[in-house]
C-alpha cells in the first residue's frame, strides 16, 4: 500500500486497501472476418493492439462511426440492415485501416524495444526529425486522433 501511495505521489491520499496484483499478456489480435451470419464485430472484439500509443479506443470509435454510416446509407437505398453488401462495406472500409495501425504499433514496439546503439541513435534522430517538421508531425497527430484516415 505504501509503495502504491508513493507511486501516485499521494494524489489520492493514503491508499488503504488494494487487491492482489494480476497480470495478463498484451497481445495483438485481429479477426479474419468482421462480419459473418448477421454478426458484426467492432472495437476490441475485432482487433486488439498494443496500447503503447493509446490507439485502441480510437480504432473502435471509427469502427462504430463507419458502421453507423453504412447502416444509415443501407436504409436510405432500401436495403435490409443485415444485407451482406451493407455490412461488407463496413468491413472493407475498416479492415485495411485497422491493419495498418496494427502493423505500425507492432513496428513501434520493436523499434522502442531495440537496445542496439545504432538503432537507438537512428530512432532518436528520426523522432526529433518528425518533431521538427510540423507538416509531418501535424499529419501524424491528425491520423492518431482519427481525424484523417
Ligand atoms: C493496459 C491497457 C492500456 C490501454 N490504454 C489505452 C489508451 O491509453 N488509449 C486507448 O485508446 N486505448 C487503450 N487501450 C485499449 C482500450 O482499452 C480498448 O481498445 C478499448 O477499451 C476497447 O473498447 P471496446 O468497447 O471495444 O471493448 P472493451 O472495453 O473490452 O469492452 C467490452 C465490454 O464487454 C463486456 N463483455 C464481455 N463479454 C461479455 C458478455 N458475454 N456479455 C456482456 N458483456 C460482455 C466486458 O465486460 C466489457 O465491459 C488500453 C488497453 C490496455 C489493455
Amino acid at each position: 500500500m505504501y509503495e502504491l501511495t508513493k507511486a501516485i505521489e499521494g494524489r489520492l491520499g493514503n491508499i488503504e486497501w488494494c487487491d492482489k496484483r494480476l497480470t495478463f499478456p498484451l497481445r495483438q489480435r485481429h479477426s479474419v472476418d468482421y462480419v459473418k451470419n448477421n454478426v458484426v464485430l467492432i472495437g476490441d472484439a475485432a482487433h486488439s493492439i498494443h496500447p503503447l500509443a493509446g490507439q485502441g479506443v480510437n480504432l473502435g470509435f471509427l469502427d462504430a462511426a463507419v458502421l453507423a454510416r453504412e447502416l444509415h446509407h443501407g436504409i436510405e437505398v432500401g436495403r435490409e440492415l443485415a444485407d451482406p453488401s451493407v455490412l461488407g462495406r463496413y468491413q472493407r472500409k475498416r479492415k485495411g485501416h485497422n491493419l495498418g495501425m496494427m502493423w505500425l504499433m507492432e513496428g513501434f514496439k520493436h523499434l522502442f524495444a531495440e537496445q542496439a546503439l545504432p538503432i537507438r541513435w537512428l530512432r532518436n534522430i528520426g523522432m526529433s526529425g518528425v518533431d521538427n517538421i510540423s507538416v509531418v508531425k501535424n499529419n501524424l497527430a491528425r491520423r492518431a486522433m482519427g481525424l484523417d484516415w
